[in-house]
């Protein structure tokens, strides 16, 4: 644990120092190579090898002087974690001493060994070379543990062949694609000036906190991030006395610590406040560059686990560490900015922003709707199949909120109605671009829409809070970028630039009305509102993920150059076996718990039940109260006993399924409801086994205890 104080090092001087930022090689490069990099970063030039040497000497004097002794190229596999492998600097002299090297050609490029890592199918293991590629528009930063610093390089992961094996290619791919239609339509509105869009990205990340003794009990926790197993205390989130509460003296340390940790990588860590759920949290950082964004998302969920760890707990970013208990996701604030600082989503005041405004938000509107499996898939994970859906998170039906006055005014735009007054009394005037100016609050709050408008931004609240927030926001810019490429075709072809724009909000809202909803998707009469209007309610991520090899998604993807047509396959059959090897743990601990811990301690204890029983009868008492409870304890041990061997055998014939696709479906057809009858055991018997006799801490320790 370490402890700053902030009047001898003060944030603002803390923030950064271990970031090679911009602001760091403004100050130590020759200002030509760091107008070079700028150009490289804005997508206008490509990094030659000549800067790149020279950023490397520097970034390697820079990070030597902050105690590095290694460097690695820092990237994000489709394992779902980030991935590390370490160099040293040194290189020896021949006369037995070494020096510290960094070359422009280990900056830029790094090889290695692909083959342990996911392909699906793309790469034989025998291709084991696979290429990582410094990311320019991600900052550099140092990684630092008791022992020793490392410098760690942001790259993108590559097949030999040019195939992205990682989740960083497509999102880079999916912002240029979004940027060259929404540069168009910009254009079209008479924007001569921006050149380039880029998405800017601020993830709310959710966690829970528990005491590191009692998670070090929960084999289920160490090995599936979730309990399998557990029977809700007397007193759950009923109170809702946690959220937005003070915070314990305890969790202050560790958020203080977690702060100075981030705001040292540059990590603009802002906010942070108790969750709904005892013992549960969240940490936003200010947005960033969508690239950025989702390194820096990396980062704090890495952070989260290591400093709680130092503060004697244990970080949990599953999305559902406990039944009955709120699970925990991530709010994916997104919005569009051009490269001269326009927020396309900022509603504005005059007329000209609030036609871009109107446009944009259409094209959003209309993109949701129509790639809603799209985006339904890109959070479809077996953890998230605990929280989307159960009633305290959105439901998986992808819907849009914009709040009352908003609505109105494409409600009326769609009816060619666009003057008058809005039911909030705010005026729609009639601008030189004939539409509608807006009433100053455009937004009021709702916080069950899975696709919220929040004043400036869209707030996508399905993703799931372990996942990495690339692939949502691959998917997301990609279903935009169409809508916006066939605006924009229509937009160049006009003559009358109003009359079109008037013209394509009309048609455009009035076809995808439907996605909008304004109420509390919390209900059971969202779910059959949405069902008459005909939007999808995809239930769980094995049939959501089906979306991602019908033609038209790979049409989607290969027309904006971000998947070929083979690595939207090879990403199908990923994220199937990630979800059926995820299941495939959880079954395993469920039957190694059930079988090896449960059962003995449930059965030793209805013996001795009975053996109390027997004593007592022996010298004349009465005990049918021991007899009825071991007699139950030890109905309910051979139910279990029956259960375990059921999960096995449906647990094995999953295993030795060896279609992907079956596969995956057998795990979550037959393989979790399974464990479900083996949890119904397990959780009757603890209500019944005495506290003492009870072999794992329950959900009292693990949710109130920190
Ligand atoms: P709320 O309370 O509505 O959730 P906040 O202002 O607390 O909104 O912001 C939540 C997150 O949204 C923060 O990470 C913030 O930086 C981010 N955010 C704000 N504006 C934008 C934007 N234009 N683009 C992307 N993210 C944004
Ligand atoms: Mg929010």
């Amino acid at each position: 644990m370490s402890v700053i104080d902030f009047t001898k090092t003060p944030v603002a001087e803390l923030f950064g120092s271990n970031c090679f930022s911009n602001a760091v090689m403004k100050e130590r490069l020759p200002k030509n190579i760091y107008k070079e990099i700028l150009a490289v970063q804005a997508g206008e030039r490509e990094l030659t090898l000549t800067v790149a040497e020279v950023v490397a000497a520097v970034m390697r004097d820079w990070a030597i002087s902050k105690g590095a002794s290694h460097y690695t190229h820092w990237f994000q596999p489709l394992t779902g974690l980030t991935a590390e492998k370490h160099d040293s600097f040194i290189s020896p002299t021949g006369d037995g001493k070494v020096i510290m090297e960094f070359s422009g050609k280990e900056l830029v490029k790094g090889e290695p060994d692909a083959s342990s890592f996911p392909s699906g199918g793309l790469r034989a293991t025998f291709e084991a070379r696979g290429y990582t590629a410094w990311d320019v528009t991600s900052p550099a930063f140092l990684k630092q543990d008791p022992t020793g610093t490392t410098l760690c390089i942001p790259t993108a992961f590559i097949s030999y062949y040019g195939q992205a094996l990682d989740k960083k290619v497509p999102l880079l791919k999916s912002v240029d694609a979004l940027s060259v239609q929404a540069i168009r339509v910009l254009r079209a509105l008479g924007n001569e000036t921006s050149k380039r869009l880029i998405t800017t990205v601020g993830p709310e990340q959710e966690y829970f906190l528990v005491d590191k003794e009692y998670f070090d009990k929960r084999p289920d926790l160490l090995l599936t991030g979730r309990t399998v197993f557990g029977v809700l205390p007397a007193k759950g989130q009923e109170m809702e006395d946690h959220y937005f509460g003070a915070l314990k003296e305890k969790v202050a340390g560790f958020m203080r610590e977690l702060n100075t940790e981030l705001w040292k990588v540059g990590i603009p860590a802002k906010t942070q406040h108790n969750e709904v759920a005892p013992n549960q949290f969240e940490i936003a950082p200010v947005f960033l560059n969508s690239t950025a964004a989702v390194d820096a998302n990396q980062l704090v969920m890495e952070t989260i686990r290591t400093v709680a760890r130092r503060h004697g707990m244990e970080g949990l970013l599953h999305e559902k560490p406990f039944a009955g208990v709120n699970g925990s996701g991530k709010h994916n604030n997104w919005s569009m900015a051009t490269d001269d600082g326009i927020n396309l989503f900022d509603p504005g005041e005059n007329p000209e922003a609030n036609a871009r405004f109107l446009l944009f938000a259409a094209a959003v509107i209309e993109a949701v709707d129509r790639y809603a499996l799209l985006i339904r898939a890109s959070v479809a994970t077996s953890g998230n199949d605990h929280r989307l859906g159960a009633n305290e998170a959105p439901p998986a039906i992808v819907s849009i909120f914009f709040g009352g006055p908003l609505t109105e005014i494409f409600d009326n735009i769609a009816e060619g109605k666009n003057s008058g007054k809005t039911e909030s009394g705010a005026l729609i005037k009639l601008g030189v671009t004939s539409l509608p100016a807006l009433p100053k609050d455009v937004s009021d709050r709702n916080r069950t829409s899975p696709f919220a408008f929040t004043g400036n931004k869209f707030e996508f609240r399905m993703v799931g809070s372990s996942q990495s927030i690339a692939t949502p926001n691959t998917y997301l810019n990609a279903a935009v970028a169409q809508v916006l490429k066939e605006y924009a075709d229509k937009l160049e072809k006009a003559s009358n630039k109003n009359e079109a724009i008037q013209g394509i909000i009309k048609e455009s809202y009035s076809k995808h009305k439907r996605v909008v909803f304004n109420g509390n998707g919390y209900t059971d009469e969202w779910v059959r509102e949405a069902e008459r209007r005909g939007l999808p309610n995809v239930k769980n991520a094995v049939d959501a993920l089906s979306v991602l090899i019908r033609s038209e998604t790979i049409a989607l993807f290969e027309e904006h150059r971000i998947f070929t047509k083979e690595e939207s396959e090879s990403r199908y059959h990923i994220y199937l076996e990630k979800y059926s090897k995820q299941i495939n743990i959880e079954a395993g601990i469920t039957i190694e718990l059930a079988r090896r811990s449960i059962f003995p301690a449930a059965s030793d204890f209805s013996a001795k039940l009975a053996k109390d029983a027997a004593a007592l009868a022996a010298i004349g008492a009465v005990s049918s109260a021991q007899e009825k409870r071991a007699k139950r304890i030890a109905e309910l041990s051979s139910e279990l006993f029956d259960e375990t061997a059921k999960l096995e055998t449906v647990l094995g014939e999953a295993q030795d399924t060896v279609d992907v696709q079956a596969q995956a479906k057998a795990y979550f057809e037959k393989v979790r409801p399974a464990m479900d009858n083996v949890r119904d055991k397990v959780d009757a018997l603890e209500k019944l086994v005495s506290k003492n006799a009870w072999p794992l801490p329950g959900y009292e320790e693990l949710l109130f205890k920190l």
